[in-house]
């Protein structure tokens, strides 16, 4: 701006002086036909370039009396160095004395000129014994063309022009920096060939740099309006004019563009840096194309968005976002509303109508939206049609569980009674009590299936707030409902089975008590009108079977266990387990680990004794094996992992045993050499046609459950290990049973898990056996029962008698027993010694009566033997 302002005065008082000073004529921008020469010249029109400016006329052209100057006042520039034939604005500053040399100078009509000085960069040497060592010691001569005075009279700025390189030889005053100079001339050279196609070339980068960038060319016009023009033969000249445009550092400049007296050397750098500036300037375009091109594309896609939406709402296809929600809500609600109770419809419709009076941008809109969003979407008095069957009934839960017959009959009491009354008014809540793994959450699962009733799961171990199952109220921000609300929302049925979980371990909040709302939703008297918070409206569960889960009845608040009928789970004794390990729990984890598997005690799995004899038989004859005998988990081996692994009363530990077992039964198998084969081409081989179609559907159908013992013992294919044994087994399997689609081929021993190779499978057993003594238990040792988290165990106290003592019979005992036990240790004291009292006593009488009697016996004896003597 200041430059621009500079330039304006500069050009007026340019014409002022016009015809005292010749050369200035050169100056004028309104020199039009020199400056448009030049730029067809520049722009390529005309290559051949004949400035006839380029004279001693010129202004920039050396000049003698220029040359008297050996005494000039400095002038510091702090970046980009003044060079020959080039403008530039300087703020001149506390230098009262040449300010008024120049003012007087030009007052006279004279020519005024500095010392141009670039200050040295951050870290270059500076000779601190001289004022004028922090400037480069190469400047440029320049001529002051205006004067603009600042505020102060040391101040001014300057608008300088750039004649010749100086270089500084000493300093003659400061702090008004003074130096004595020396004019310095470039190297002499010759315009050789090489040099001439240098600065062809300098010509040309220019040229293309100009094009590339308006900036370049303003910038470069301004200098043709102040210079006149610049010969594009003097190669001297046009490398400054050249090196000025870019936009290299300044010490590169200063260094090798004004520093540099070597004609030549300047071209060739001067022409990199031009080089360097069109690479520049190229990817600064690139960045401005994708800027501009992505700038475009939002924009138009923004258009035509709009317009899309225009032509939308003229057509009549679309309506704006508000009446869109609206038609929504009411089409939702058009099929809702035939089963609603009243009050919903009414408040339904009354919160539409504040919709439609609301602005889209007002948080009140979306508040009203998302109540209106969960209205619409709950199953206002839909239900899901009950199955009051009692072998269907019977037929699920026996699939799933083993036992738990207290449970299985209840529901089948509640299916016959659902049966007998239609399916009315049976607001039952139950409670199953047990230890955890007995199959309480498992069993919830099976008790939905069978009733056709849809499941919805939650647990309320450590639940404090009381939001969480009466919803909160609206007016908070990301107020939500209840958990029965959600759940109803999810399983879209307003007969669905809720299991809520762990009820012994509710939370206690510091607002309000979770065990108060649940009373509210358990009780069969109250929950036909159940209120959330959130949705405000008497939601019916009168017809949702609710069952909850505890592992002890001491923690349920007595209130809630009151509405509850509760039926406990005690655990399974060791041969339960045994039967749910061998139908539930090891198909299962056999499944998990991709492993085929004999089912241990074949009882169970009903095969016939012949069905049996003819697969040995097939093993022996062909040497393979069948899946069904590769892996094998006998009795033993599963008593042993219930007795001395798992005592717990339920059955998780069991299963994570088993899982463990057939996993590591897995690996062992894969290392042996097992592997799976894909038996789409064995079975291509075998049928054809229509047969193979249908085969094939059939392989897929089984294809999930490839290696599943269920599907292997449906069809025990025996597959060949070996190519020649191949061909016979194939037929045979063929002939006789369905094929799998893909098979397990292991030749290998077959992995029999035995109680002796059992910790190879599972490590050594936490649990000891109990029995430390063969038969009867020795004096002094008795058997007693401890209770454990597990259920119980046994334990043996042994009681040991210290020799000497003077004590008077005092009992110690050690380890960390109970009052029940500590109590035994004391009767069993008392005991013993009122057994040895009375022992002792009777021996004393019976000794009184032996002495009596051995005194006659030897009265006796003596008399005889007198007798005999
Ligand atoms: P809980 O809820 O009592 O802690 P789960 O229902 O989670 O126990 O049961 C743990 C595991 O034990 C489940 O995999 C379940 O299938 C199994 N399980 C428990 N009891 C039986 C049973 N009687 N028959 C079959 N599997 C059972």
């Amino acid at each position: 701006m200041l430059q621009t302002n500079l330039l304006k005065s500069s050009s007026r008082l340019i014409f002022r002086s016009v015809g005292r000073n010749q050369p200035l004529r050169r100056f004028s921008t309104k020199d039009e036909k020199t400056e448009s020469n030049f730029l067809q010249e520049l722009y390529g029109k005309n290559e051949k370039v004949e400035n006839k400016n380029a004279t001693s006329e010129n202004v920039l052209a050396p000049n003698n009396p220029e040359r008297l100057y050996r005494k000039v006042h400095v002038a510091e520039i702090a970046r980009k160095p003044l060079l020959p034939g080039v403008f530039c604005a300087v703020l001149l500053e506390k230098n009262e004395k040449a300010i008024k040399e120049i003012v007087e100078l030009k007052k006279q009509g004279a020519q005024a000129y500095l010392g141009v000085f670039m200050k040295k960069a951050e870290g270059e040497a500076i000779d601190p014994t001289d004022p004028a060592g922090h400037l480069y010691e190469y400047g440029t001569f320049a001529q002051v063309h205006t004067i603009v005075a600042m505020d102060t009279p040391d101040s001014a700025q300057l608008l300088l022009l750039g004649h010749r390189r100086i270089r500084r030889v000493s300093t003659v005053s400061s702090p008004q920096l003074e130096v004595n100079i020396e004019h310095l001339k470039d190297e002499p050279y010759k315009m050789d060939d090489a040099l001439k196609a240098t600065n062809m070339e300098i010509v040309s980068t220019l040229r293309e740099l100009l094009q590339l960038n308006v900036l370049y060319g303003e910038q470069f016009r301004t200098l043709l309006s102040l210079t006149g023009s610049i010969d594009l033969h003097d190669i001297s000249r046009l490398t400054d004019v050249a090196a000025n445009l870019t936009s290299a550092d300044d010490s590169v400049l200063q260094t090798k563009v004004l520093q540099q007296l070597n004609v030549t050397q300047r071209a060739r750098d001067v022409l990199l840096l031009l080089k360097k500036e069109i690479e520049l300037c190229r990817l600064q375009a690139d960045i401005r194309e994708q800027v501009e091109s992505k700038i475009q594309r939002e924009q138009r896609r923004l258009l035509l968005m709009e317009q899309l939406k225009s032509i939308k709402k003229e057509l009549g296809l679309e309506k704006d976002d508000k009446s869109a929600l609206i038609q929504r809500f009411n089409e939702k609600w058009s099929q809702r509303s035939v089963t609603a109770p009243e009050e919903v419809c009414r408040t339904v419709s009354a919160e539409l109508e504040k919709l439609s009076g609301l602005e889209t941008s007002s948080p009140e809109f979306n508040v009203t939206r998302t109540y209106l969003e969960w209205l619409t979407s709950l199953p206002w008095g839909i239900t899901t049609p009950e199955k009051f069957d009692l072998d269907h009934a019977k037929q699920v839960l026996d699939s799933d569980h083993y036992g738990l017959e207290d449970v299985k009959e209840r529901i089948f009491e509640f299916v016959a009674v659902g049966q007998l009354k239609g399916g009315k008014g049976q607001g039952k809540i139950l409670c199953l009590v047990g230890p955890p793994g007995v199959g309480k959450t498992s069993i919830g699962k099976s008790i939905a299936a069978a009733l056709n009733r849809k499941y919805f799961r939650f647990s309320v171990g450590g639940l404090s707030d009381v939001a969480e199952i009466k919803g909160h109220r609206r007016t908070y921000v990301g107020a939500m409902p209840g958990k029965v609300v959600q759940c109803l929302k999810s399983t879209q049925s307003s007969n669905p089975f809720i299991l809520i979980d762990e009820i012994d371990k509710l939370g206690r909040g510091h607002s309000g008590d979770p065990a108060s709302a649940l009373l509210e939703l358990l009780d069969p008297e109250q929950n036909s009108g159940f209120l959330d918070h959130y949705l405000d409206l008497p939601l019916d569960l009168s017809n949702a079977l609710f069952v909850c889960t505890a592992n002890q009845l001491d923690s349920i608040p007595g209130p809630l266990l009151d509405r509850m009928e509760v039926i406990r789970l005690s655990g399974y004794a060791a041969d339960e387990k045994r039967a749910i390990a061998r139908r539930y729990l090891e198909p299962a984890a056999a499944a998990e680990a991709g492993v085929p598997t004999v089912r241990g005690g074949m009882e169970i799995e009903g095969k016939k004794e012949e069905e049996k004899e003819k697969e040995k038989e097939m093993v022996e004859k062909n040497n393979t094996r069948t899946a069904e005998n590769i892996v094998q988990l006998t009795d033993d081996a599963l008593d042993a992992l219930i007795n001395e692994y798992c005592r717990e009363a339920g059955v998780r530990n069991l299963k994570k045993h088993l899982d463990k077992v057939y996993r590591k039964a897995a690996l062992k198998l894969v290392k042996q050499g097992a592997k799976v084969v894909d038996g789409e081409k064995v079975v291509g081989e075998k049928v054809g046609g229509v047969e193979e179609d249908k085969e094939k559907e059939k392989e897929k159908k089984t294809d999930e459950l490839l290696l599943s013992s269920e599907t292997v013992t449906d069809a025990p294919a025996v597959e060949a290990a070996t190519p020649s044994s191949s061909s016979s087994s194939s037929s045979s399997s063929s002939a006789t049973t369905p094929t799998t689609p893909t098979h397990l081929e292991y030749a290998g021993e077959p992995l029999i898990i035995t109680q002796g190779n059992l910790k190879d499978f599972v490590g050594y057993p936490p649990f000891a056996t109990d029995h430390f003594y063969e038969s009867s238990t020795p004096a002094g040792v008795v058997m007693g029962l401890a209770w454990t988290p597990m259920g119980g165990a046994t334990l043996y106290v042994e009681a040991a008698r210290v020799e000497d003592s003077d004590s008077k019979g005092l009992v110690t005992t050690t380890g960390q027993l109970g009052d029940v036990f500590r109590e035994s240790t004391q009767i069993a004291m008392t005991y013993a010694r009122a057994f040895l009292a009375r022992m002792k006593r009777r021996r004393g009488e019976e000794e009184g009566r032996r002495g009596g009697e051995t005194g006659r016996e030897r009265e006796k004896r003596g008399g005889g033997e007198e007798r005999r003597r």
